[in-house]
Formats: C-alpha cells, structure tokens, sequence
C-alpha cells in the first residue's frame, strides 16, 4: 500500500480503537484466515467471582486457609476466592511458603498445614481422590464455571465454583468474523467441559475449542494451525499468551490485558471488544484495494 494509504488506515483504526504498531501488520491482516481466541479475559469478562462455596468436609471456618493459601498468587481466580473472604469476613493469614503449579493451581503452607488449590489433576497427583464430588464438579463445569478443589493436609475439604461472565459483544463479533469466511477457535488452560460449554454460548464449534492447554503449550497450538497452511491471528490479554500472540502472523492484544501481552502482539484493540477483529481485517482489506 502507498504511504497515503496506509497512514490514512492507520487513523481509522485508532479512531475505532485499533491500534496497528506499524504499516506492515495494517497490511498483513486482511490475509488472516483463522482466529484463535483466548478464552479468560479475551472471549470472558476476565473478572471471576465466585458463585459457590460447598464444603465437602471439615469446618466452614477453614475456608480462611484457602484464602491465605491464594493470597500471593496472581491468577485472576486467586483474586476471585481473596474477593470473596474479605466480603465473609475470614481473616486472611499470610502463607509461610507459596507455590505456583502451572496450569493446575497452587501449594502453601500455613501454620503447619498444607494446602493445595486447583484442578482435579492437581488433587490426583497428590493421591487425593476427587470422585466424591465429581457431579458437582461437572455440574458447575456444564455452566460454564471453572470448578476448583481445595485440600487441607491431604483432605478433600471444599469446591468452589467461579463464573467469569462472557462480554456482551464476543457473540456477535465471532458471528461476524465467520461471516467473513474466518475460521474461529478457542484456546484455554481451562477445563475441557467448561470451555465447551462457554464455546457454545459464543458460537465456537465443539471442534474448534483446545482446552487444558498448558501456559508453554499454547504458541504449539498456534503452529498447529498454521502448519495446515493457515494465515492465524492470536488473539489474548495475559502473560501466558505472549508467546502464542509473537508467534502468530497477527498478534492481537486486549487493550485492558497485561502489558506483556500489549508488547508481543502487532494489534492492540483498545476496548477490548471482539468486533474489532472483524474491524480490522475489513479496514486492512480497504487499504489494500487503495494500494493499486
Ligand atoms: P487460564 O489462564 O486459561 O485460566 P491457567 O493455565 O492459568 O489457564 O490455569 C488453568 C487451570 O488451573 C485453571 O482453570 C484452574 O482450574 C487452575 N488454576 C490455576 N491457577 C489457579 C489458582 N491460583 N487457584 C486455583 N486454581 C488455579
Ligand atoms: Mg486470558
């Protein structure tokens, strides 16, 4: 595209909230043949709450250790289960010792108890058998919700359900981007069932959603899809999809994610609303019918 072109293609984009970081990806996007949309945060509010609290053993009171137990982790679900302590009024200890496990949760230690946060995976590998309350978990997994398992010292002691509430726009902008003739997909370090579900309030197909991908799985997932010779932008707002969004041959940051994410990626849209995907390509296929 001419200089003209591109610099006028450049100003429309920003007045919508599209901000190209340069000429060439302004170009490059109208070739996008498949999107891959993050789920939290991207396709999500990415602001989790907890919907509910069930205790599968023990006191009520020692919901406070989960608490502190999450209290230094920096997973938006983390913040949900904080969020929801303070507003019961459990007093929230600093944990002694804090581990991260990728993709599954957390482990700390308080007061000389041990306990671990997260996925049924998690629990498992531990040798905490999780059978007991695997039709709840799937009942608030069926909802969309991500269910999440809390031990003490080797126990079983509490589910939690947290909902993340889809943004008002992201069906209507994937419905767009199909009608473009655009491949969508979804991409989750979350539950398989969970993700489907959401995928289904959106319009994602059942066979266009990989779920339980771990943090350094997901820029694979995206060379999967080019390797079919697809041209693919990656869409996302965290820190785990810098590396999918650098790789992609668009990279496409939300514009309310981590600042790690607006810094790998070749496109910030502002809002973060989704139909500026859509947007962009159209905007970037104008540009390049002025070029001639
Ligand atoms: P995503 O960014 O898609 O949520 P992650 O890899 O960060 O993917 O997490 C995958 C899953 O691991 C979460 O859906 C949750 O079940 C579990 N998990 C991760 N971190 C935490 C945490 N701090 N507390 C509870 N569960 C967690
Ligand atoms: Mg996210």
């Amino acid at each position: 595209a001419t200089p003209t072109s591109i610099m006028v293609g450049s100003g429309r984009g920003a007045e919508k909230g599209i901000l190209f970081k340069g000429g060439e990806y302004l170009e490059g996007t109208q070739a996008i043949e498949a999107v891959l949309l993050d789920k939290t945060g991207t396709i999500t509010e990415g602001k989790p709450r907890v919907t509910n609290v069930m205790t599968v053993s023990g006191s009520n009171n020692d919901f406070a250790l989960v608490a502190a137990a999450e209290k230094r982790s920096e997973h938006p679900l983390a913040e949900a289960v904080m969020a929801y302590a303070t507003e019961h009024d459990y007093e929230v200890e600093d944990p002694d010792s804090f581990e991260a496990v990728s993709g599954h949760g957390i482990q700390a230690q308080i007061d000389q108890h041990q306990v671990l946060v997260g996925t049924r995976k998690l629990m498992v590998e531990q040798g905490i058998n999780t059978e007991l309350v695997e039709d709840k978990l799937q009942e608030f997994e069926r909802e969309g919700k991500t269910a999440v398992l809390a031990a003490i010292d080797g126990e079983l002691r509490f589910t939690i359900g947290i909902a993340d509430t889809v943004k008002p726009t992201s069906k209507k902008a994937i419905e767009e981007l199909k009608n473009l003739g655009i491949e969508v997909y979804m991409m989750t370090g979350d539950n398989t069932r969970t993700a489907q579900a959401v995928a289904k309030e959106v319009g994602i197909s059942e066979s266009h959603v990989f779920a339980e991908v771990l943090p350094e799985n997901k820029a694979d997932k995206v060379s999967e899809l080019q390797k079919k010779g697809k041209k693919v932008a990656m869409v996302g707002d965290g820190i785990n999809d810098a590396p999918a969004l650098a790789i992609a041959d668009i990279g496409m940051a939300i514009g309310t994610g981590t600042d790690v994410a607006i810094e790998a990626a070749d496109v910030t849209l502002v809002g973060g609303d989704l139909s500026n995907i859509a947007q962009a390509i159209k905007l970037s296929q104008k540009t390049m019918r002025n070029i001639r």
